[in-house]
């Protein structure tokens, strides 16, 4: 099979190993002679999936008590609803830092349900940088972040000091470095970026935050029902959780996030190394705001993009086509990309520039 490089921003890259663990349980599953994707999800069997991934997640996020683990459905988007809906009531009002696409639909989901007060937002300059030293009024119920910008390619290194509950999206970073759990109130990734496959989303919540909200609040979407029920209040997304699992067990086989940290600094050094050294590149975000996980670049003459995209081509480079609010190129640079993939698109690069 020829080797391809996998840039893709999501759903993004998995470790082979993963897949290949995930492919054996489809055949026959923990001895079962069943495929997981025909058993039920009250086996003791796949209860035991739940609780080790469970389990896994706590010990790589160091997640104190009277925090939950869930994993839910309906991708973030889902969680830029559940999240108003669970914490906010109409005469109330919640801080949004809005960075980027995805910040603002989740701004605009909580006006649905509340008052939304957006801190701070870097849209006038297509989101190419991230706000700091912003007010987060102390009586917001609230604030609201996204940690990585995935469409524009910037990432927040410092979250802000404050007494108001933080809630975070960390679908396209989480996992790629350590966080301090504690700082948060409420933090939700959809899986298919940097842990998994489609189909569920992670959610760690704090207990203690939830129930004052007067409103009433549909079952499915209610965080205390899936506390209490383990996940299991309904058919959970059997097999995708199970990827997750061999995913997280394979992050955990490597040391953990501080590992992955090291690994995704010296991927993303590399290529901004190489964007901002080639005179026919440059980089689109603020030096200090780069992603570490989406790297976002343009050619100086944008003319010649599609005949990088075509060398790319040629040399497996699969992913790398920006989005279209953007343009140019990105590529995400997710814990399961070797560093040899990124050596790849580096070469490409200097071979592009000695043709130009
Ligand atoms: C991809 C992405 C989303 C949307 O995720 P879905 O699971 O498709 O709903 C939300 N936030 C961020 C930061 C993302 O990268």
């Amino acid at each position: 099979m020829t080797k391809v490089h996998n840039f893709s921003a999501g759903p993004g890259i998995l470790p082979q190993i993963a897949i290949e663990n995930s492919i054996k349980a489809i055949k026959n599953f923990a001895g079962m002679n069943l495929s997981i994707l025909e058993i039920s999800h009250r086996s003791k069997q796949y209860e035991a999936v739940v609780a080790e991934a469970t389990q896994i997640v706590k010990d790589l996020l160091n997640i104190p008590t009277g925090y939950s683990v869930l994993f839910l459905q309906g991708g973030a988007s889902t969680q830029f609803c559940m999240v108003p809906m669970n914490l906010l009531d109409e005469n109330e009002t919640a801080a949004y830092l809005k960075t980027g696409e995805w910040a603002m639909r989740a701004t605009k989901e909580a006006g649905l349900f509340g008052h939304v007060n957006v801190v701070a937002t870097s849209e006038n300059e297509n989101y190419n940088w991230i706000p700091k030293n912003y007010e987060i009024p102390s009586d917001a119920k609230y604030f609201h972040c996204t940690s990585n910008n995935t469409i524009f390619g910037t990432e927040m290194f410092s979250f802000p000091e404050t007494n108001v509950p933080i809630v975070c999206d960390m679908s396209s970073d989480i996992f790629s470095r350590p966080i301090d759990v504690s700082k948060f109130d409420l933090i939700y990734a959809g899986a298919q970026k940097n842990m998994g496959p489609a189909g569920v989303t992670l959610v760690i919540v704090k207990d203690a935050i939830l129930g004052k909200v007067t409103h009433k609040i549909p079952t499915m979407l209610d965080y205390r029902v899936h506390i209490k029920n383990g996940s299991m209040y309904n058919t959970p997304p059997v097999f995708a959780i199970y990827v997750c699992l061999e995913t997280l067990k394979w992050v955990k086989s490597l040391g953990g996030v501080e590992a992955m940290e090291k690994l995704n600094i010296a991927k993303a050094a590399l290529l901004y190394q190489e964007i901002d050294r080639n005179p026919l590149f440059k980089g689109t975000c603020a030096v200090e705001d780069r992603s570490r996980m989406n790297v976002c670049f343009v050619l100086e003459n944008p003319e010649k993009e599609t005949a990088f995209l075509t060398l790319a081509k040629e040399r497996n480079l699969e992913g790398i086509k920006g989005h279209r609010s953007v343009g140019g190129f990105r590529a995400s640079l997710y814990n399961a990309l070797p560093i040899e993939s990124v050596e790849a698109l580096v070469d490409a690069m200097q071979d592009f520039e000695k043709l130009n």
